[in-house]
């Protein structure tokens, strides 16, 4: 049955402010509640899974900041780094020990990347990779994947994702078309694309870019092998490959994507998790190619704040905890209780909504296929079931991200009460999608 629909108002009037500063109210599109019901809830606090707003409704929270807060809201260790780092200090445009810390706990216990370089956002480290790739082939042609989101730098907003389909877009507008012309998009898990692509360009393609796992526009696991026919491919034709590793860097792992398919792509791209909760990101390849950044080389990419010691000191508390052994193997077992526990409800009442996985992160697809592995695949009337149910779930005290093409997570913090109840509020939610 439907759930009453909770108080909005504070939330409301705060959005009708933000609309006269803000275009469409938000400093980020994905935030906006364009495609779901009612105003974007505004956030007042945050405490382990939990996610309280302005009008003081308590919510689980499964999206978690789209994906950085691996060990929920306000985490001890976080915290107190971040407040011991604030009396020396907010930013020195200088090297910092902390910068070296970062470095040092990730490079030793990641064998795929022997040089890093941290910047401040997952744009920026997408960007830099791009460039670096193009300096280091001398070819400027890349290739992307339909679906795959990378950040906003312009060379990669054509046919990227959540954001952007969301609202009806594919890609965006005032990407001169000398860019987009540089950039090929092609359909995931399709390898006669790929094998055309080098055909087509021989030559010209200084690299290809996917997502560890695709988590932008929907989930789309992609076969192992696939993905090793990609390494092979590019290898073959002197093009690096680029793993994107925003969302699945310290989330499938450690050593994210690549461990997973046990895969040394050419340049790695790192985001969300690595600043947790404060904004980093970072790319990291061999010290081969990376030589190739000023002031070594001649591919020049820099950063006022990168580095920043407050954020530096967030990321090595959060890492310093995911470094346990053990860590990722119960977060993922918790992920999978939850999930089966969802399916065998969904699988008993014949509703036609599937659950992809992988980690600790799932997809809601409200489709009658057994697996969606490309864009292509997902019917955009479905996200008329998602409207509804994101509204039952809010209703119900849980938050969601506001698009059905989003992805959620769940975090260390996520208690087994706390999963418990979610699962209740999501079997109520899907009846209500089904049953009315
Ligand atoms: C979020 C994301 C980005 C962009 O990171 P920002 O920090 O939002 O700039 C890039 N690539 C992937 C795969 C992402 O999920």
């Amino acid at each position: 049955m439907k759930a009453q629909d909770i108080s909005r108002e504070k939330s409301a009037e705060l959005f009708e402010k933000a609309k006269k500063y803000f275009p469409g109210g938000v400093n980020s599109p994905v935030r906006a509640f364009k495609s779901v019901y009612g105003t974007p809830l505004f956030i007042e606090k945050g405490d382990k899974a939990h996610l309280w707003d302005a009008d003081g409704n308590e919510f689980i929270d499964f999206c978690c900041s789209w994906g950085p807060l691996i060990l929920g809201h306000n985490h001890p260790a976080i915290r107190e780094a971040v407040q011991a780092q604030l009396g020396k200090g907010l930013s020195f445009g200088a090297p910092t020990l902390l910068e070296n810390e970062l470095a040092e706990l990730i490079l030793s216990n990641n064998k795929y990347i022997e040089k890093i370089r941290f910047v401040s956002s997952g744009t920026e480290a997408v960007m830099s990779a791009i460039r670096l790739a193009r300096g280091y082939t001398k070819r400027d042609k890349i290739v992307k994947f339909e679906g795959c989101y990378h950040g906003h730098s312009d060379s990669l907003l054509v046919k990227a994702g959540s954001g952007l389909v969301t609202f009806g877009e594919t890609s965006s507008a005032g990407v001169p078309k000398a860019f987009a012309d540089e950039t090929i998009v092609i359909s995931l898990n399709d390898k006669k694309a790929l094998e055309q692509v080098f055909v087509d360009f021989k030559d010209q393609i200084a690299a290809v870019i996917i997502e560890g796992v695709p988590a932008n526009n929907g989930l789309l696991i992609q076969d192992k092998e696939y993905i090793h026919f990609l390494r092979e491919i590019t290898k073959a034709h002197g093009t690096l490959l680029i793993f994107d590793e925003v969302i699945t860097g310290f989330r499938l792992g450690f050593e994210g994507a690549a461990k997973y398919y046990d895969i040394q792509p050419d340049i790695i791209t790192y985001g969300k998790i690595i600043g947790g909760g404060m904004p980093v990101g970072a790319y990291g390849a061999s010290a081969e190619i990376m030589c190739n950044i000023s002031p070594d080389g001649a591919v020049y990419q820099a950063g006022t704040l990168s580095g920043n010691p407050v954020a530096m000191a967030a990321g090595i508390a959060a890492l310093q905890v995911l470094a346990q052994p053990g860590f990722y193997e119960k977060l993922e077992k918790t992920t999978q209780q939850f999930v089966e526990e969802i399916r065998s409800f969904v699988t008993e009442k014949n509703y036609e909504v599937k659950i992809f996985t992988v980690g600790s992160i799932f997809w809601f697809a409200f489709t009658a296929q057994e697996k969606i592995q490309s864009a292509e695949q997902i019917d955009p009337a479905s996200m008329e079931k998602y409207k509804v149910m994101h509204r039952e779930l809010l209703n119900r005290g849980i938050y969601f991200g506001p698009s059905g093409y989003e992805v959620g997570f769940i975090s260390a913090a996520h208690t087994e009460e706390d999963l418990n109840k979610a699962v209740t509020a999501i079997k109520e939610a899907l009846m209500v999608v089904f049953e009315g």
